[in-house]
């Protein structure tokens, strides 16, 4: 189906996450309605969305009902069951579409993806099956220097299923904590800074970029983004050349969020791209408050067959996220006059938690 939807129409969306919940409140806005899918009865994004599933994604008859129910589908997660996104495919438009997600849940399959288009990776390695012996770390540090980062393949998020494998005698008491798992390796990269892209690709493969975002994590988890990016200009063209090439490789319907490694410092900047995730991005969240149309707004019209909004944006912005006890300050940023507040609507404060995001504007440009 390429035809439009029309206002009214439903987007089913997998997870009821805050993504989800900001998904539907975009949707809301241009008169569509949002069916989420989720087995978490207490799900954010159920509070703003027309209907809800409460079932397993391996759940067949549930699933089945749901794609009954809606015009097309979206996820808010990259780790959706092949077999259930088939499932979808096949009676109605699922956007972004399965190669996006066989390509990006698995850390293996997205490396190779980009190495075979010639975008730049950090070095990797991988074995299948993944057996170590006494010889492993040799091999390893040889391959790829020393400290070595190991990443379980698949479900790794916020720095879960990752280790720093150093050759300092302590390596092979970690490397024997992932035996058996599907385990990537790759060379640490000397980054001078992390910064992602959001980008864009409609129905008719028109695409487009908002500006590249700094982003400092603490714990494993997003702290902050800055835009603009404290990157030459050359630097934020290549990335957004990137993100074309990945764009069309995946043939991506949606909002894609671009992960770099810069190296190096200006002059001799460089980026590598470290992962990719098929969905809204945390580090795009500022684009709600510093552009016109907002990634999740951008996204639900990709989805929707619509043309695509402005990815211009009109103020330099900080966005701050509100882990876990941030979120019990809710009054005295709700009163800061340079703060939006954004709040998930999550009923219990947990450490780690994301709760929600401050978006400032630094400066209107
Ligand atoms: P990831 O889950 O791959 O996004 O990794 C989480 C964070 O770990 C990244 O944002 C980096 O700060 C750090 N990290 C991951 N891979 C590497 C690497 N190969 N070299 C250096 N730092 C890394």
């Amino acid at each position: 189906m390429t035809e439009p939807l029309p206002p009214g129409a439903t987007i089913g969306i997998l997870g009821g996450g805050q993504l989800g919940r900001m998904l539907a409140v975009a949707a809301a806005e241009l008169g569509l309605k949002c069916h989420i899918f989720c087995p978490d009865p207490a799900s954010p994004a159920f509070d703003v969305s027309a209907a809800r599933t409460i079932a397993g994604y391996d759940d067949r008859d549930a699933l089945e009902a749901f794609v009954r129910s809606v015009d097309a589908v979206t996820y808010e997660f990259e780790n959706v069951d092949l077999a259930a996104a088939e499932l979808i495919a096949a009676a109605k438009p699922l956007r972004p579409g399965a190669k996006a997600l066989e390509v990006s849940q698995d850390r293996l399959t997205e490396k190779q993806f980009l190495a075979g288009k010639n975008i730049p990776v950090g070095r990797f390695l991988a074995f299948d099956p993944f057996e170590p012996d006494d010889k492993t770390l040799d091999l390893l540090f040889e391959r790829l220097g020393d400290p070595v980062v190991m990443k379980t393949r698949r479900f790794g998020y916020d720095g879960k299923g990752q280790a720093i494998l150093k050759n300092d005698g302590s390596g092979a008491e970690t490397l024997s904590a992932f035996a058996g798992q599907d385990v990537i390796f790759e060379a640490f990269v000397p980054f001078t800074r992390e910064v992602s892209i959001m980008a864009v690709r409609g129905v008719g493969g028109e695409a487009a970029t908002y500006d590249v975002t700094e982003n400092v994590h603490t714990d494993h988890i997003l702290a902050t983004s800055t835009v603009p990016a404290d990157i030459d200009p050359e630097t934020a063209n290549e990335a957004r050349r990137i993100a074309g090439d990945i764009l069309d490789g995946l043939d991506y319907v949606g909002v894609l969020g671009i992960e770099f490694f810069v190296v190096g410092d200006h002059d001799s900047e460089s980026l590598l791209v470290n992962e990719i995730a098929p969905r809204v991005h945390n580090s795009g969240h500022w684009t709600q408050d510093g552009c016109a149309v907002s990634q999740f707004e951008n996204h639900i019209r990709a989805v929707a067959g619509w043309p695509l909004g402005t990815t211009d944006r009109h103020a330099d912005m900080v966005m701050t996220n509100l882990i876990g006890q941030d979120a019990a300050d809710w009054q005295a940023l709700c009163a800061d006059p340079q703060a939006r507040l954004h709040l998930y609507g999550k009923a219990e404060i947990r450490p780690g938690r994301k709760m929600g995001h401050v978006n400032r504007i630094t400066r209107q440009t």
